[in-house]
């Protein structure tokens, strides 16, 4: 068979309700499309049916592969073990819950073939989400964009399509804290977006936890921005002022002792609001120091970043786990 024009990656964590649907619809879609295309499908190690339907979808068509990982390692290393199994010219990513619509991927195909190595879909609206995740959302995505050294498009997701060169560059990054969006954005090459509207979930219940949802957000802060690291000089030097001050203040009011100023700056209560606040300085300096130095301990591990258990209509020597 021809090497596929088109490569699908779509990572599914507990996906059995929607499987069926996302197939139909991506079929339906597939016709739509002129050259080859194969879908692979990356199961995070669900515990529900989705790997039977996996299977059976891949027994019925040749263009259906299959990763299942060892365990759930989480969206992003799902989507990251995808990709390592790609051979299309132009790769998709999308997600499971049909919340990403097939439709728009002929957008996307469109400013591809127009010459864009990354495009990728921005949602002017999350019409189905509720007010806090949408208000979450936003404040995360322009805070992100103002700490960031890289600019990471807001109210992006891994909605998109890449070139095969780009995803090449992806594939070979070999980091463990892995937030695709910006690691796109970090590529570089040539970039454009495509709007559009997100509807609600197809089935099934949100498989990013607002745990896993935090995390995300900590991991982009923290790996693509040096920024919470200065806090620490910027905490320590306003509390250096703020004590020059108080020592300031103390002389004066020693020197020129007035009746009513004498006793302010005494006692017990001032000393221990001066403890607890350089405690408090302390603490958050060595947390944010503490988060950065974990990571680098995750990265000096070198353990791969996903298992696989079981792969389905991709040849063994295909793709690499990375080491
Ligand atoms: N997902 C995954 N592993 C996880 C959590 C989620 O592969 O540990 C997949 C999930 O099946 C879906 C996509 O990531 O295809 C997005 O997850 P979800 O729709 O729950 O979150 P949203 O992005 O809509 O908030
Ligand atoms: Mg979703």
């Amino acid at each position: 068979m021809d090497r596929p024009t088109y490569s699908f990656v779509i990572p599914l964590y507990n996906e059995a309700e929607t499987l069926p649907e996302l197939y139909r619809q991506l079929t339906h879609l597939f016709e739509a499309l002129e050259g080859e295309v194969e879908l692979i499908l990356v199961d995070d190690g669900s515990h529900d049916r989705s790997l039977e339907i996996l299977r059976s979808l891949q027994s019925r068509d040749a263009r259906v592969r299959y990763v299942s990982l060892g365990r759930n390692f989480g969206h992003q290393i799902a989507l990251s073990a995808g990709l390592q199994f790609v051979t299309g010219k132009a790769i998709i990513v999308m997600d499971a819950d049909l919340q990403d619509p097939p439709e728009v991927v002929l957008k996307l195909i469109e400013k591809w073939q127009e010459g864009y190595e990354v495009v990728y879909a921005q949602r002017i609206s999350r019409s189905q989400e509720s007010w806090l995740k949408r208000g979450l959302a936003f404040g995360f995505y322009r805070l992100l964009q103002q700490l960031s050294d890289v600019n990471i498009p807001a109210d992006t997701g891994d909605f998109c399509l890449m070139d095969e060169a780009v995803v090449a560059v992806l594939t070979h990054m070999p980091e463990r804290n892995r937030y695709i969006r910006g690691l796109r954005a970090w590529v570089g090459f040539r970039q454009i977006a495509v709007p559009f509207d997100r509807p609600g979930r197809y089935a099934g219940s949100v498989k990013y936890t607002f745990r896993k949802s935090f995390g995300l957000a900590l991991n982009s802060i923290l790996g693509f921005s040096k920024v919470p690291l200065r806090l620490s000089t910027y905490l320590g030097l306003f509390s250096a002022g703020f004590a020059g001050l108080m020592m300031a203040l103390t002389l004066y009011w020693r020197i020129f002792q007035t009746s009513t100023s004498a006793h302010r700056l005494e006692g017990f209560t001032l000393i221990t609001i001066a403890i607890f606040f350089l405690g408090a300085v302390q603490l958050i300096c060595m947390g944010i120091l503490g988060e950065y130095i974990g990571r680098i301990y995750e990265e000096v591990k070198g353990r791969p970043l996903y298992t696989v258990r079981e792969l389905g209509g991709i040849p063994k020597d295909r793709g690499s786990l990375p080491s």
